[in-house]
């Protein structure tokens, strides 16, 4: 079994104690196929205040975290084995479902969680591999973003997920967003479930949820359908939606 070690490198470790001690991490943890290190900053500090900001040059506001302790930290963490070091960073390159199934490849990544202006520009052009955004909007740090990132790159390693036909079933996995899904009761408060969950009929079940995921995307993610891999039947269906929308 194939197993995936995340470092994670900030002055709040405290910010990890619960999100990766529930449901889908917790699990793939205990199983062994994922090893999760949160590393204290501050440990790679050598002075009394165990300081990892200062002003930045050339004066304006906020602090800017010092390449010190970072570079330690990283260093210490590729010792014996070499891992991909990820900057979470709202400059980075926006986060998709295809980016983090190409980073749920590796074995070993790092991921430094900056604060205040950022890291220092030299951490960011010497000892990064990869940047990564989560969004076009400005967080108070880059933990929630690692916490986003681990999250959605955990649950694609083999063995985690109890059932991987749902990760491939996933909206975005090919490019389309998840057909509508329904559970009990049959009858909702009036509102039925579409006749044909209820057929036991798996061609006709598969063609309406493809339809469905494809009236879902042209509605409300038109982009995705550009780039989309989309089959000769699939386009058929796409003019017949069009069509009876005019
Ligand atoms: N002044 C910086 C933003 C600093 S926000 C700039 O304009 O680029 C502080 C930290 O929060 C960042 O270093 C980063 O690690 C994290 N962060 C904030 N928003 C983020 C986002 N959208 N994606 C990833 N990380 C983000």
């Amino acid at each position: 079994m194939r197993s995936f070690e995340c470092n994670i490198i900030t002055i709040f470790p405290e910010m990890f104690s619960s999100p990766f001690k529930e449901g889908i991490i917790k699990r793939a943890i205990e199983k062994g196929i994922v090893e999760i290190h949160i590393c204290d900053l501050r440990d790679f500090t050598h002075d009394k205040h165990r300081i990892t900001d200062d002003y930045p040059y050339g004066g304006g506001a906020g602090m800017i975290m010092i390449p010190g302790p970072l570079k330690e930290a990283i260093e210490k963490i590729n010792e014996k084995t070499q891992s991909k070091v990820i900057l979470m960073t709202p400059q980075g390159e926006r986060l998709t479902q295809s980016k983090v199934r190409d980073l749920s490849l590796l074995e070993r990544v790092t991921i430094i969680c900056g604060r205040y202006e950022g890291v220092d520009e030299r951490i960011r052009l010497y000892f990064v591999d990869e940047e990564i955004s989560i969004g076009d909007y400005i967080l108070s740090g880059g933990e929630i973003p690692a916490m986003v990132l681990v999250d959605a790159m955990v649950r694609l390693i083999p063995g985690v997920l109890g059932d991987e036909d749902s990760v491939k079933e996933d909206s975005f996995s090919s490019d389309l967003l998840e057909y509508p899904q329904y559970t009990r009761p049959e009858i909702f408060h009036g509102y039925r479930v579409p006749e044909v969950l209820l057929s036991g009929n798996h061609e006709k079940i598969r063609k309406w949820r493809r339809m469905e995921s494809l009236k879902r995307t042209l509605e409300r993610r038109p982009d995705l359908l550009e780039k989309a891999k989309l089959s000769h039947d699939d386009r058929i269906i796409l003019e017949e939606i069009k069509r009876t929308k005019t």
